[in-house]
């Protein structure tokens, strides 16, 4: 293997750990924004699920007064009765007088109904209240896992940048160039390693010339197929 070879391979290395350090730093907000939008969805449904209860309890407290409204009624029905000296009268008031007891009935049981349920909705709102305080636990745990990973990053990124550079130093300017331009438009690798006869970048079976020129030619040879420069990892070039 060549000495441009061996520095070619070496700053390709330290540019596919550039482009990974920046894509998982770049992840990092994604992963945040999740983050963020799972607690605030864990927290609507909370909020929702008190305030439904809460007028559960609102509702009743409305029957009630309803219950003494019609009560006050009730009394004032036999105050006029104890007053009426006619006899339809009388009966008429009974009617009434019927009428909101049963009404008192029905609503008393629309009550009992509500306090069940604000029970009820009480114990789920305690319940989901314990998750959602598990939860944002767990949520701050991860952030400042994220904050921390990505000081990481930054750092490895920052000294991978600086170990580019002088890999970068060590290949002449031609062949530098060549190999910016194949990565750039192949992306994952600009040179590539000749295994049983094939391009490892696309595959195409390499002809016999193209293997011994890349065994023995002091010139950067490429794939016919891809463009891919390649070597033979096995050569002592
Ligand atoms: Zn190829």
């Amino acid at each position: 293997m060549s000495d441009l070879i061996a520095s070619l391979l070496i700053l390709q290395d330290r540019d596919q750990r550039v482009t990974r350090l920046t894509a998982d730093l770049e992840h990092i907000p994604v992963d945040e924004a999740a983050l963020t939008k799972k607690l605030a969805t864990q927290t609507a449904r909370y909020e929702q699920l008190k305030t439904e209860t809460r007028k559960l309890e609102t509702d009743r407290k409305k029957l009630e007064l309803e219950v003494q409204t019609k009560q006050a009624l009730i009394a004032k029905y036999k105050g006029q009765q104890q007053q009426t000296r006619k006899n339809e009268e009388f009966a008429a008031l009974n009617h009434e007088i019927e009428r909101a007891e049963q009404e008192i009935v029905t609503l008393e049981d629309q009550e009992l109904d509500l306090m069940a349920r604000y029970d009820q909705g009480l114990k789920v709102t305690a319940t989901e209240e314990a998750a959602l305080k598990e939860f944002q636990t767990k949520v701050t745990h991860a952030q400042a896992e994220l904050t921390k990973k990505r000081a990481t990053l930054e750092k490895e990124l920052e000294q991978s940048l600086v170990a580019r550079t002088e890999a970068e130093g060590k290949v002449d300017e031609l062949a530098l160039r060549r190999y910016r331009r194949i990565l750039a438009s192949k992306k994952d690798a600009a040179i590539v390693p000749i295994v049983h006869g094939t391009c490892t970048g696309c595959h195409f079976k390499l002809t016999s010339t193209a293997i011994n020129n890349a065994k023995s030619s002091p010139e950067l040879v490429a794939c016919d197929n891809c463009g891919r420069i390649i070597y033979c990892p096995d050569s002592q070039g």
